[in-house]
């Protein structure tokens, strides 16, 4: 089954796009030729698996030629979002001690009154 809207990753997390064993040539995996400007990109999301198919007819496109994205529902990968899952919550707790940590050092830096 195909749509057009961009479906949404898994909670949380932003789709990361990938050609990766997608097939295709060496250089660019995911994309083919075809023919004149024509080429099609297929990615899929390395999180919930959501297959990106593009089409695009580049400069040389025929009357009628549109470009086009469908997506397809993937097969989700619990191990990647586990991990990605973590390596965000580590950011958001290293930011906050970063964050404390200047609060504490200007809190340091406060000009002293003299003592008479
Ligand atoms: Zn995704």
């Amino acid at each position: 089954m195909t749509r057009e809207q961009e479906p949404d990753c898994v909670e949380g997390l932003d789709h990361a796009w990938t050609g990766e064993g997608e097939g295709g040539c060496d250089e660019n995996p995911g994309v083919w030729s075809l023919g004149g400007t024509a080429f099609k990109f297929r990615r899929h999301c390395r999180f919930c698996g959501v297959v990106r198919t593009e089409i695009e007819h580049g400069s040389q496109r025929n009357p009628g030629d549109e470009d086009t994205t469908t997506y397809e529902v993937g097969t989700a990968d619990e191990e990647a979002i586990a991990v990605e899952r973590r390596r965000l919550l580590r950011n958001r707790m290293a930011r906050a001690r970063r964050r404390r940590g200047r609060a504490g050092a200007s809190i340091r830096a406060a000009p002293s009154w003299p003592r008479w």
